[in-house]
């Protein structure tokens, strides 16, 4: 059906730019990989070269404890690769040092998404349309029941909930790697300056973001904590953590969690979480369509998500789409 294009090839495993010998996002360690950004169902460990910004990279040295093989590219930056494939690195607003990566060959552009949102993110700089031949779009959130509120509104019950109860506390769960960095970014613009503690597990990451010119203002650590300094404190820790035995220390903690997901309710259910909070850091359903109208590409290719409700929406709409069955993907990041 699709005949041109053919220099680029959707696998299981990855998108395979085929002249260059290299794979984006790759679920699997190989030669050459092009990295979108450092969620652990992007960034793998074990490849012989990882192309990434500067700020992935940091992310995936964190994590991986090496930096073997890192190759850095600023975003707007160019670099040719083997075969005559042009690489540009250019913002997806997703989490720190997320990228869009833009492809070049023959008179083609081919753009990959990875993880994209439109809406405002304090920690990473917004997603910039570039228009393409082929848009490779994710659809976690691919269904018109997801739509983001504006996250003002959930920071605001958040506080909210917090001056309502000052002999509790609130637990926020987020993950590790963005989401957590958001939500404190967006309670001290919010005017929140008082200290927010994190678990351990927190730490790290927040401080790289620190190291990369995100002021995230007080942090401490609640094994820091002194007996009564956690009555009306706002405390972060990965959703893991909300019901576990560590939770047990905190002060009758309202329980929290930000996610898209936190759009049905069932899920808050399953979580215990009383405060559901939708912050995501992926499109929602009104982002998908509208980027997709705004990129106008020849043709979409939806991956890693609800591919099925996109794909209709491009057929009544006219638009050439067509579903990839990339493997591997989890929603680390939602
Ligand atoms: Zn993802
Ligand atoms: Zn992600």
């Amino acid at each position: 059906m699709i005949a041109d294009f053919a220099w680029i090839r959707p696998e299981p495993h990855g998108i395979q730019v085929v002249p260059a010998d290299c794979w984006i996002d790759p679920s699997q360690a190989v030669a050459n990989a092009l990295v979108t950004h450092g969620h652990a169902d992007h960034a793998r460990g074990g490849h012989g070269r990882t192309v990434a910004t500067p700020e992935t990279l940091a992310i995936m040295e964190l994590r991986y404890q090496t930096r073997e093989g890192a190759l850095p590219v600023n975003y707007g930056e160019t670099i040719r690769l083997p075969g005559e494939v042009d690489v540009t690195y250019v913002p997806a607003g997703h989490v720190l040092g997320s990228a869009q990566i833009v492809l070049e060959h023959a008179g083609e552009r081919v753009v990959v998404t990875g993880d994209y949102k439109r809406s405002s993110d304090p920690t990473c700089p917004p997603f910039e349309v570039v228009p393409c031949d082929v848009f490779v779009t994710e659809a976690t959130f691919g269904l018109p029941v997801f739509s983001h509120p504006p996250i003002e509104t959930e920071i605001a019950k958040l506080l909210k909930a917090r001056a309502d109860h000052p002999d509790r506390c609130v637990l926020v769960g987020a993950y590790a790697l963005g989401k957590a960095q958001r939500v404190i970014a967006e309670l001290r613009r919010a005017g929140h300056h008082d200290v927010i503690w994190l678990h351990g597990a927190m730490e790290r990451m927040c401080r790289l973001y620190e190291e990369w010119g995100i002021d995230l203002g007080a942090l401490r650590l609640v094994t820091d904590a002194g007996k009564d300094e956690l009555r009306g404190a706002i405390v972060i820790c990965p959703p893991s953590a909300l019901n576990d035995r560590w939770s047990r220390r905190l002060p009758d903690p309202i329980t929290a969690m930000a996610s898209g997901w936190m759009r049905i309710r069932q899920r808050a259910r399953q979580r215990n979480v009383e405060l559901p909070l939708v912050i995501s850091d992926h499109a929602d359903w009104g982002e998908l369509t509208r980027t997709i109208e705004d990129v106008n590409p020849h043709e979409s290719w939806i991956t890693h998500g609800r591919e099925e409700a996109l794909l209709r929406w491009c057929q009544l709409h006219q638009r050439r789409a067509r579903a990839l069955a990339l493997v591997g993907y989890e929603d680390e990041d939602d």
